[in-house]
């Protein structure tokens, strides 16, 4: 079994689009009130309470606010089950000793979608013919709230385990969770495997020597998304047009994003479609995004003749690099290329391939025709070896190390999951949470 999300344009009616609004107010309001209502327990009588807890409140809720009899009953036990998910995942990083963020209390901007975690959706003649448009839409039946215009731009595979009614800005969509079984273990056409390094002057260089350009979408339009930064900042709160405003911003964001994920999609697609094995380095994207630290420097000339240490050390920080790697953080997100290798890896494994990972380090520094350590600067893009003679391009050079380093080696074990570092014996007290409340 896998899981799979296909996702489609909805295109609500007006006055659907106010009861889909109205719907997420609502669900809005009662993760809220939840929220406060574990917050107060636990402050004043030192109680967790439960997800099951809450539920069975549910009926209450209905009889108190008779408004809440316009949503579907699932569709809020899902709205418990998601501030349930929140106040574990919090539990766990005060466990684990992470920065602990308490699940925060939402506003409109922040809560984008409810949940039919089983039933309470049905569509309406998938298999209806193109309209005149040759477009296959159909109709999504979502209870209490109506038969909505649905695009099935392609058809489901598999059993639908649930269905999100998510919105992005003006746009709706419906996300389907689907489960496909697995019959046979598919063999993939081709034996090949290459390496493959991700870098920033090109997005992707194969051991092949071919390379995959880097599209810099956010690049392109940053001075777009800049300009309406300004324009909302400049409009009055609350107005009509700081609305119109935010609105043309939330649109620009959601067109670079389209296209990011159309690159990376058809990027992979075509990798995986070529090569039956990909070797990528075991890339650590949050150290490799983090602040460089600040360089004190070594040994002030200062310190002769102090005596006793009563002169003020004077401490003086060197370049670190901070401006250079801002640059660079920005166009390593912009790269994603943690969803690359992830796109990567769920088309191999649908097509009988396979994504392998070895470990980093000095790729990009060892000699590939001779082994031999050739250090060199981020800033230097080519490769030649003083010892045996080779010239080639920085980056063809590492996913030749990388695909060795395969071939040698083999891959690393794939990230363990997460073990939780909970010590026995402390029951079901969470002394350390109370801090953070
Ligand atoms: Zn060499």
């Amino acid at each position: 079994m896998r899981t799979r999300a296909y996702v489609y344009r909805l295109y609500p009616t007006r006055k659907q689009e106010e009861t889909l609004l109205w719907t997420l107010r609502r669900c809005k309001e009662l993760y809220n009130a939840s929220l406060e209502e574990r917050t107060a327990a636990y402050k004043m009588a030192r109680v967790s309470v439960s997800y099951g807890m809450q539920a069975e409140q549910l009926p209450q809720i209905k009889e108190e606010r008779p408004e809440y009899q316009g949503i579907h009953s699932q569709v809020q036990q899902d709205v418990l089950r998601r501030l349930d998910k929140a106040m574990q995942a919090f539990f766990r990083r005060v466990d684990e000793g992470q920065p602990p963020g308490y699940p925060r209390y939402k506003s409109n901007t922040r809560y984008h979608s409810f949940t039919y975690p089983q039933s309470g959706y049905t569509i309406i003649g998938a298999l209806a013919p193109h309209d005149k448009k040759g477009k296959k839409t159909c109709r999504l039946k979502l209870s209490k709230i109506g038969h909505l215009k649905m695009l099935m731009h392609r058809p489901i595979k598999g059993t639908i385990k649930g269905c999100t009614i998510k919105r992005d800005g003006d746009q709706w969509y419906a996300v389907f969770s689907v489960e496909q079984a697995i019959h046979s273990t598919p063999v993939h056409p081709s034996s090949k495997t290459v390496g493959i390094d991700m870098g920033i002057t090109s997005y992707a260089t194969l051991s092949t020597g071919e390379q995959i350009a880097n599209p810099r979408i956010y690049r392109y339009t940053e001075q777009q998304i800049k300009e309406a930064h300004r324009r909302l900042a400049r409009r009055k709160q609350g107005s009509h047009r700081r609305i119109r405003a935010r609105r043309a911003l939330t649109r620009l964001y959601r067109k670079v994003r389209h296209r990011r994920q159309d690159f990376l999609h058809k990027a992979s697609r075509r990798l995986v479609n070529q090569y039956g094995t990909l070797v990528f380095e075991a890339l650590q994207i949050p150290n490799m995004t983090a602040r460089p630290k600040p360089k004190k420097e070594e040994a002030p000339a200062t310190t002769e003749g102090v005596e006793g240490g009563t002169a003020a050390a004077v401490t003086r920080y060197l370049p670190n690099g901070a401006a250079a790697k801002s640059g660079l953080n920005k166009s390593i997100l912009d790269a994603a290329w943690g969803r690359f290798i992830t796109l990567c890896a769920c088309k191999a494994e649908e097509a009988g391939g396979m994504v392998v990972k070895v470990a980093p380090q000095q790729t990009s520094q060892v000699c590939s025709g001779c082994g031999v350590l050739v250090p060199k600067d981020l800033s230097v893009r080519w490769h030649s070896c003083p010892t045996c003679g080779a010239e080639l391009d920085r980056d063809e050079n590492a996913a030749i190390n990388i695909l060795r380093r395969y071939e040698l080696q083999g891959a690393i074990p794939a990230r363990k999951k997460r073990q939780s570092t909970r010590k026995g014996g402390r029951g079901g007290k969470r002394p350390t949470a109370t801090g953070a409340l």
